[in-house]
């Protein structure tokens, strides 16, 4: 699939999603792409329920609730968002007067923009493998997972669970209602989740909906022709106990990886992108980093700073895109375009 747009963003945070609302004021569209499973960035994936209390305007939101009102202010803009893939070459287009850049993600999709956004916060979420397993993702759709895409999956499945944060517990609760049986597996009986969640889950074991073992660590997988059980080892005993299942899911947590963007040529500075603070462009002219991932003097990792920097680097998107024209200015009070789209009039 190859897809023309005015601006590309790597990322689907907060900055991201505030980028489709300025470009959109000025007609642009955008294309987003993300690693994860889900829009929202560090607040949906690292801290959904914790409240967020310098959102200018905003006395009180939980990330979630930010990020949630973030999707609903873009929802007249045209934008495409694609998720569960990382981007992960750069090429450019060279043209006389003005060049595009053409992005190849992990799914060989393949987007064609004027403009780059890098609104990759502290880089791309990557799922923490287990330990002891050599090269664990050849097993991936032969029954191992590192997150949940569709839950159907698990419906009447033999579902072990391993991890004791937020995503273990969560899904533990959440799937011990469709699947045949269900286990988790975690290397203490101390948990790092919610405390709700996990009462939640420790009740579902005193039913006998959930099969709690611990201490137990991974040991090996049982594979023929696809997973057809594990092996896991006391932790204090050491003694090694064979279960069978049909899935796995390893729900270790996550790792921050700059990952490809290392190796786009961009000038760096102790692991982010530097920029020029007039519009956020990087050291390559098209690129522009917003965000946590860039880097200037005076920076802070704030969501309202990245709104800002964002802001100022689409009014230079909008030169790109449009050459030679000036770059409208409405404020969003007196734009009646707007005003339309959103059916509301002053
Ligand atoms: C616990 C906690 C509390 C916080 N509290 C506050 C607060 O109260 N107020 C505040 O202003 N800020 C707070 N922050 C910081 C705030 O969350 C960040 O400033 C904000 O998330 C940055 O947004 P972003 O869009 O730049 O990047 P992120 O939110 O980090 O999103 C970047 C996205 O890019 C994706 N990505 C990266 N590389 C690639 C790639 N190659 N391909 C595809 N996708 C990629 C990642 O998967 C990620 O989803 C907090 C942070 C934490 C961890």
């Amino acid at each position: 699939m190859e897809t023309k747009t005015d601006i590309i963003i790597v990322g689907a945070g907060p900055v991201a999603l505030f980028t489709v609302f300025e470009a959109g004021l000025l007609g642009l569209e955008c294309v987003l792409i993300d690693n994860l499973d889900k829009v929202g960035g560090q607040c949906s994936e690292l801290y959904p329920g914790k409240p967020i209390y310098d959102i200018p305007g905003v006395p009180y939101q939980t990330a979630q609730e930010h990020v949630n009102a973030l999707l609903e202010q873009i929802k007249p803009f045209k934008h495409e968002i694609h998720l569960n893939q990382r981007v992960n070459s750069l090429e450019e287009i060279a043209d006389e007067e003005i060049s595009s850049w053409k992005v190849t993600t992990s799914e060989k999709n393949v987007f064609i923009a004027k403009s780059l956004f890098i609104a990759a916060g502290a880089g791309s979420f990557e799922p923490r493998r287990p330990p002891n397993i050599e090269n664990p993702d050849q097993f991936l759709d032969e029954g191992v997972s590192y997150s949940v895409k569709d839950k159907n999956k698990y419906k009447n499945k033999d579902l072990i669970i391993f991890g004791g944060g937020d995503s273990a517990l969560d899904w533990t609760v959440e799937l011990a209602d469709i699947t045949n049986s269900l286990r988790l597996v975690h290397r203490r009986d101390a948990f790092r989740g919610v405390p709700n969640t996990e009462a939640q889950m420790r009740e579902l074991v005193e039913t006998g909906q959930v099969d709690l073992k611990t201490p137990f660590v991974i040991e090996k997988l049982i594979f023929d022709q696809k997973i057809t059980g594990v092996s896991i080892k006391n932790f204090e005993t050491k003694e090694i106990e064979n279960l069978d299942c049909d899935e796995i899911l390893f729900l270790f947590g996550l790792n921050k990886k700059l990952g490809p963007i290392v190796d786009w040529n961009l000038e760096l500075s102790d692991k982010k992108i530097s920029v020029d603070t007039e519009n956020y462009q990087t050291s390559s002219k098209g690129i522009f980093a917003v965000g946590d991932i860039n880097d200037y003097p005076g920076k802070l990792d704030l969501i309202l700073c990245g709104f800002h920097e964002t802001t100022l680097a689409v009014q230079e998107a909008y030169r790109r895109s449009h050459p030679g024209e000036k770059v409208p200015f409405a404020y969003t009070t007196s734009n009646t375009k707007l005003q339309r789209k959103l059916g509301v009039s002053d």
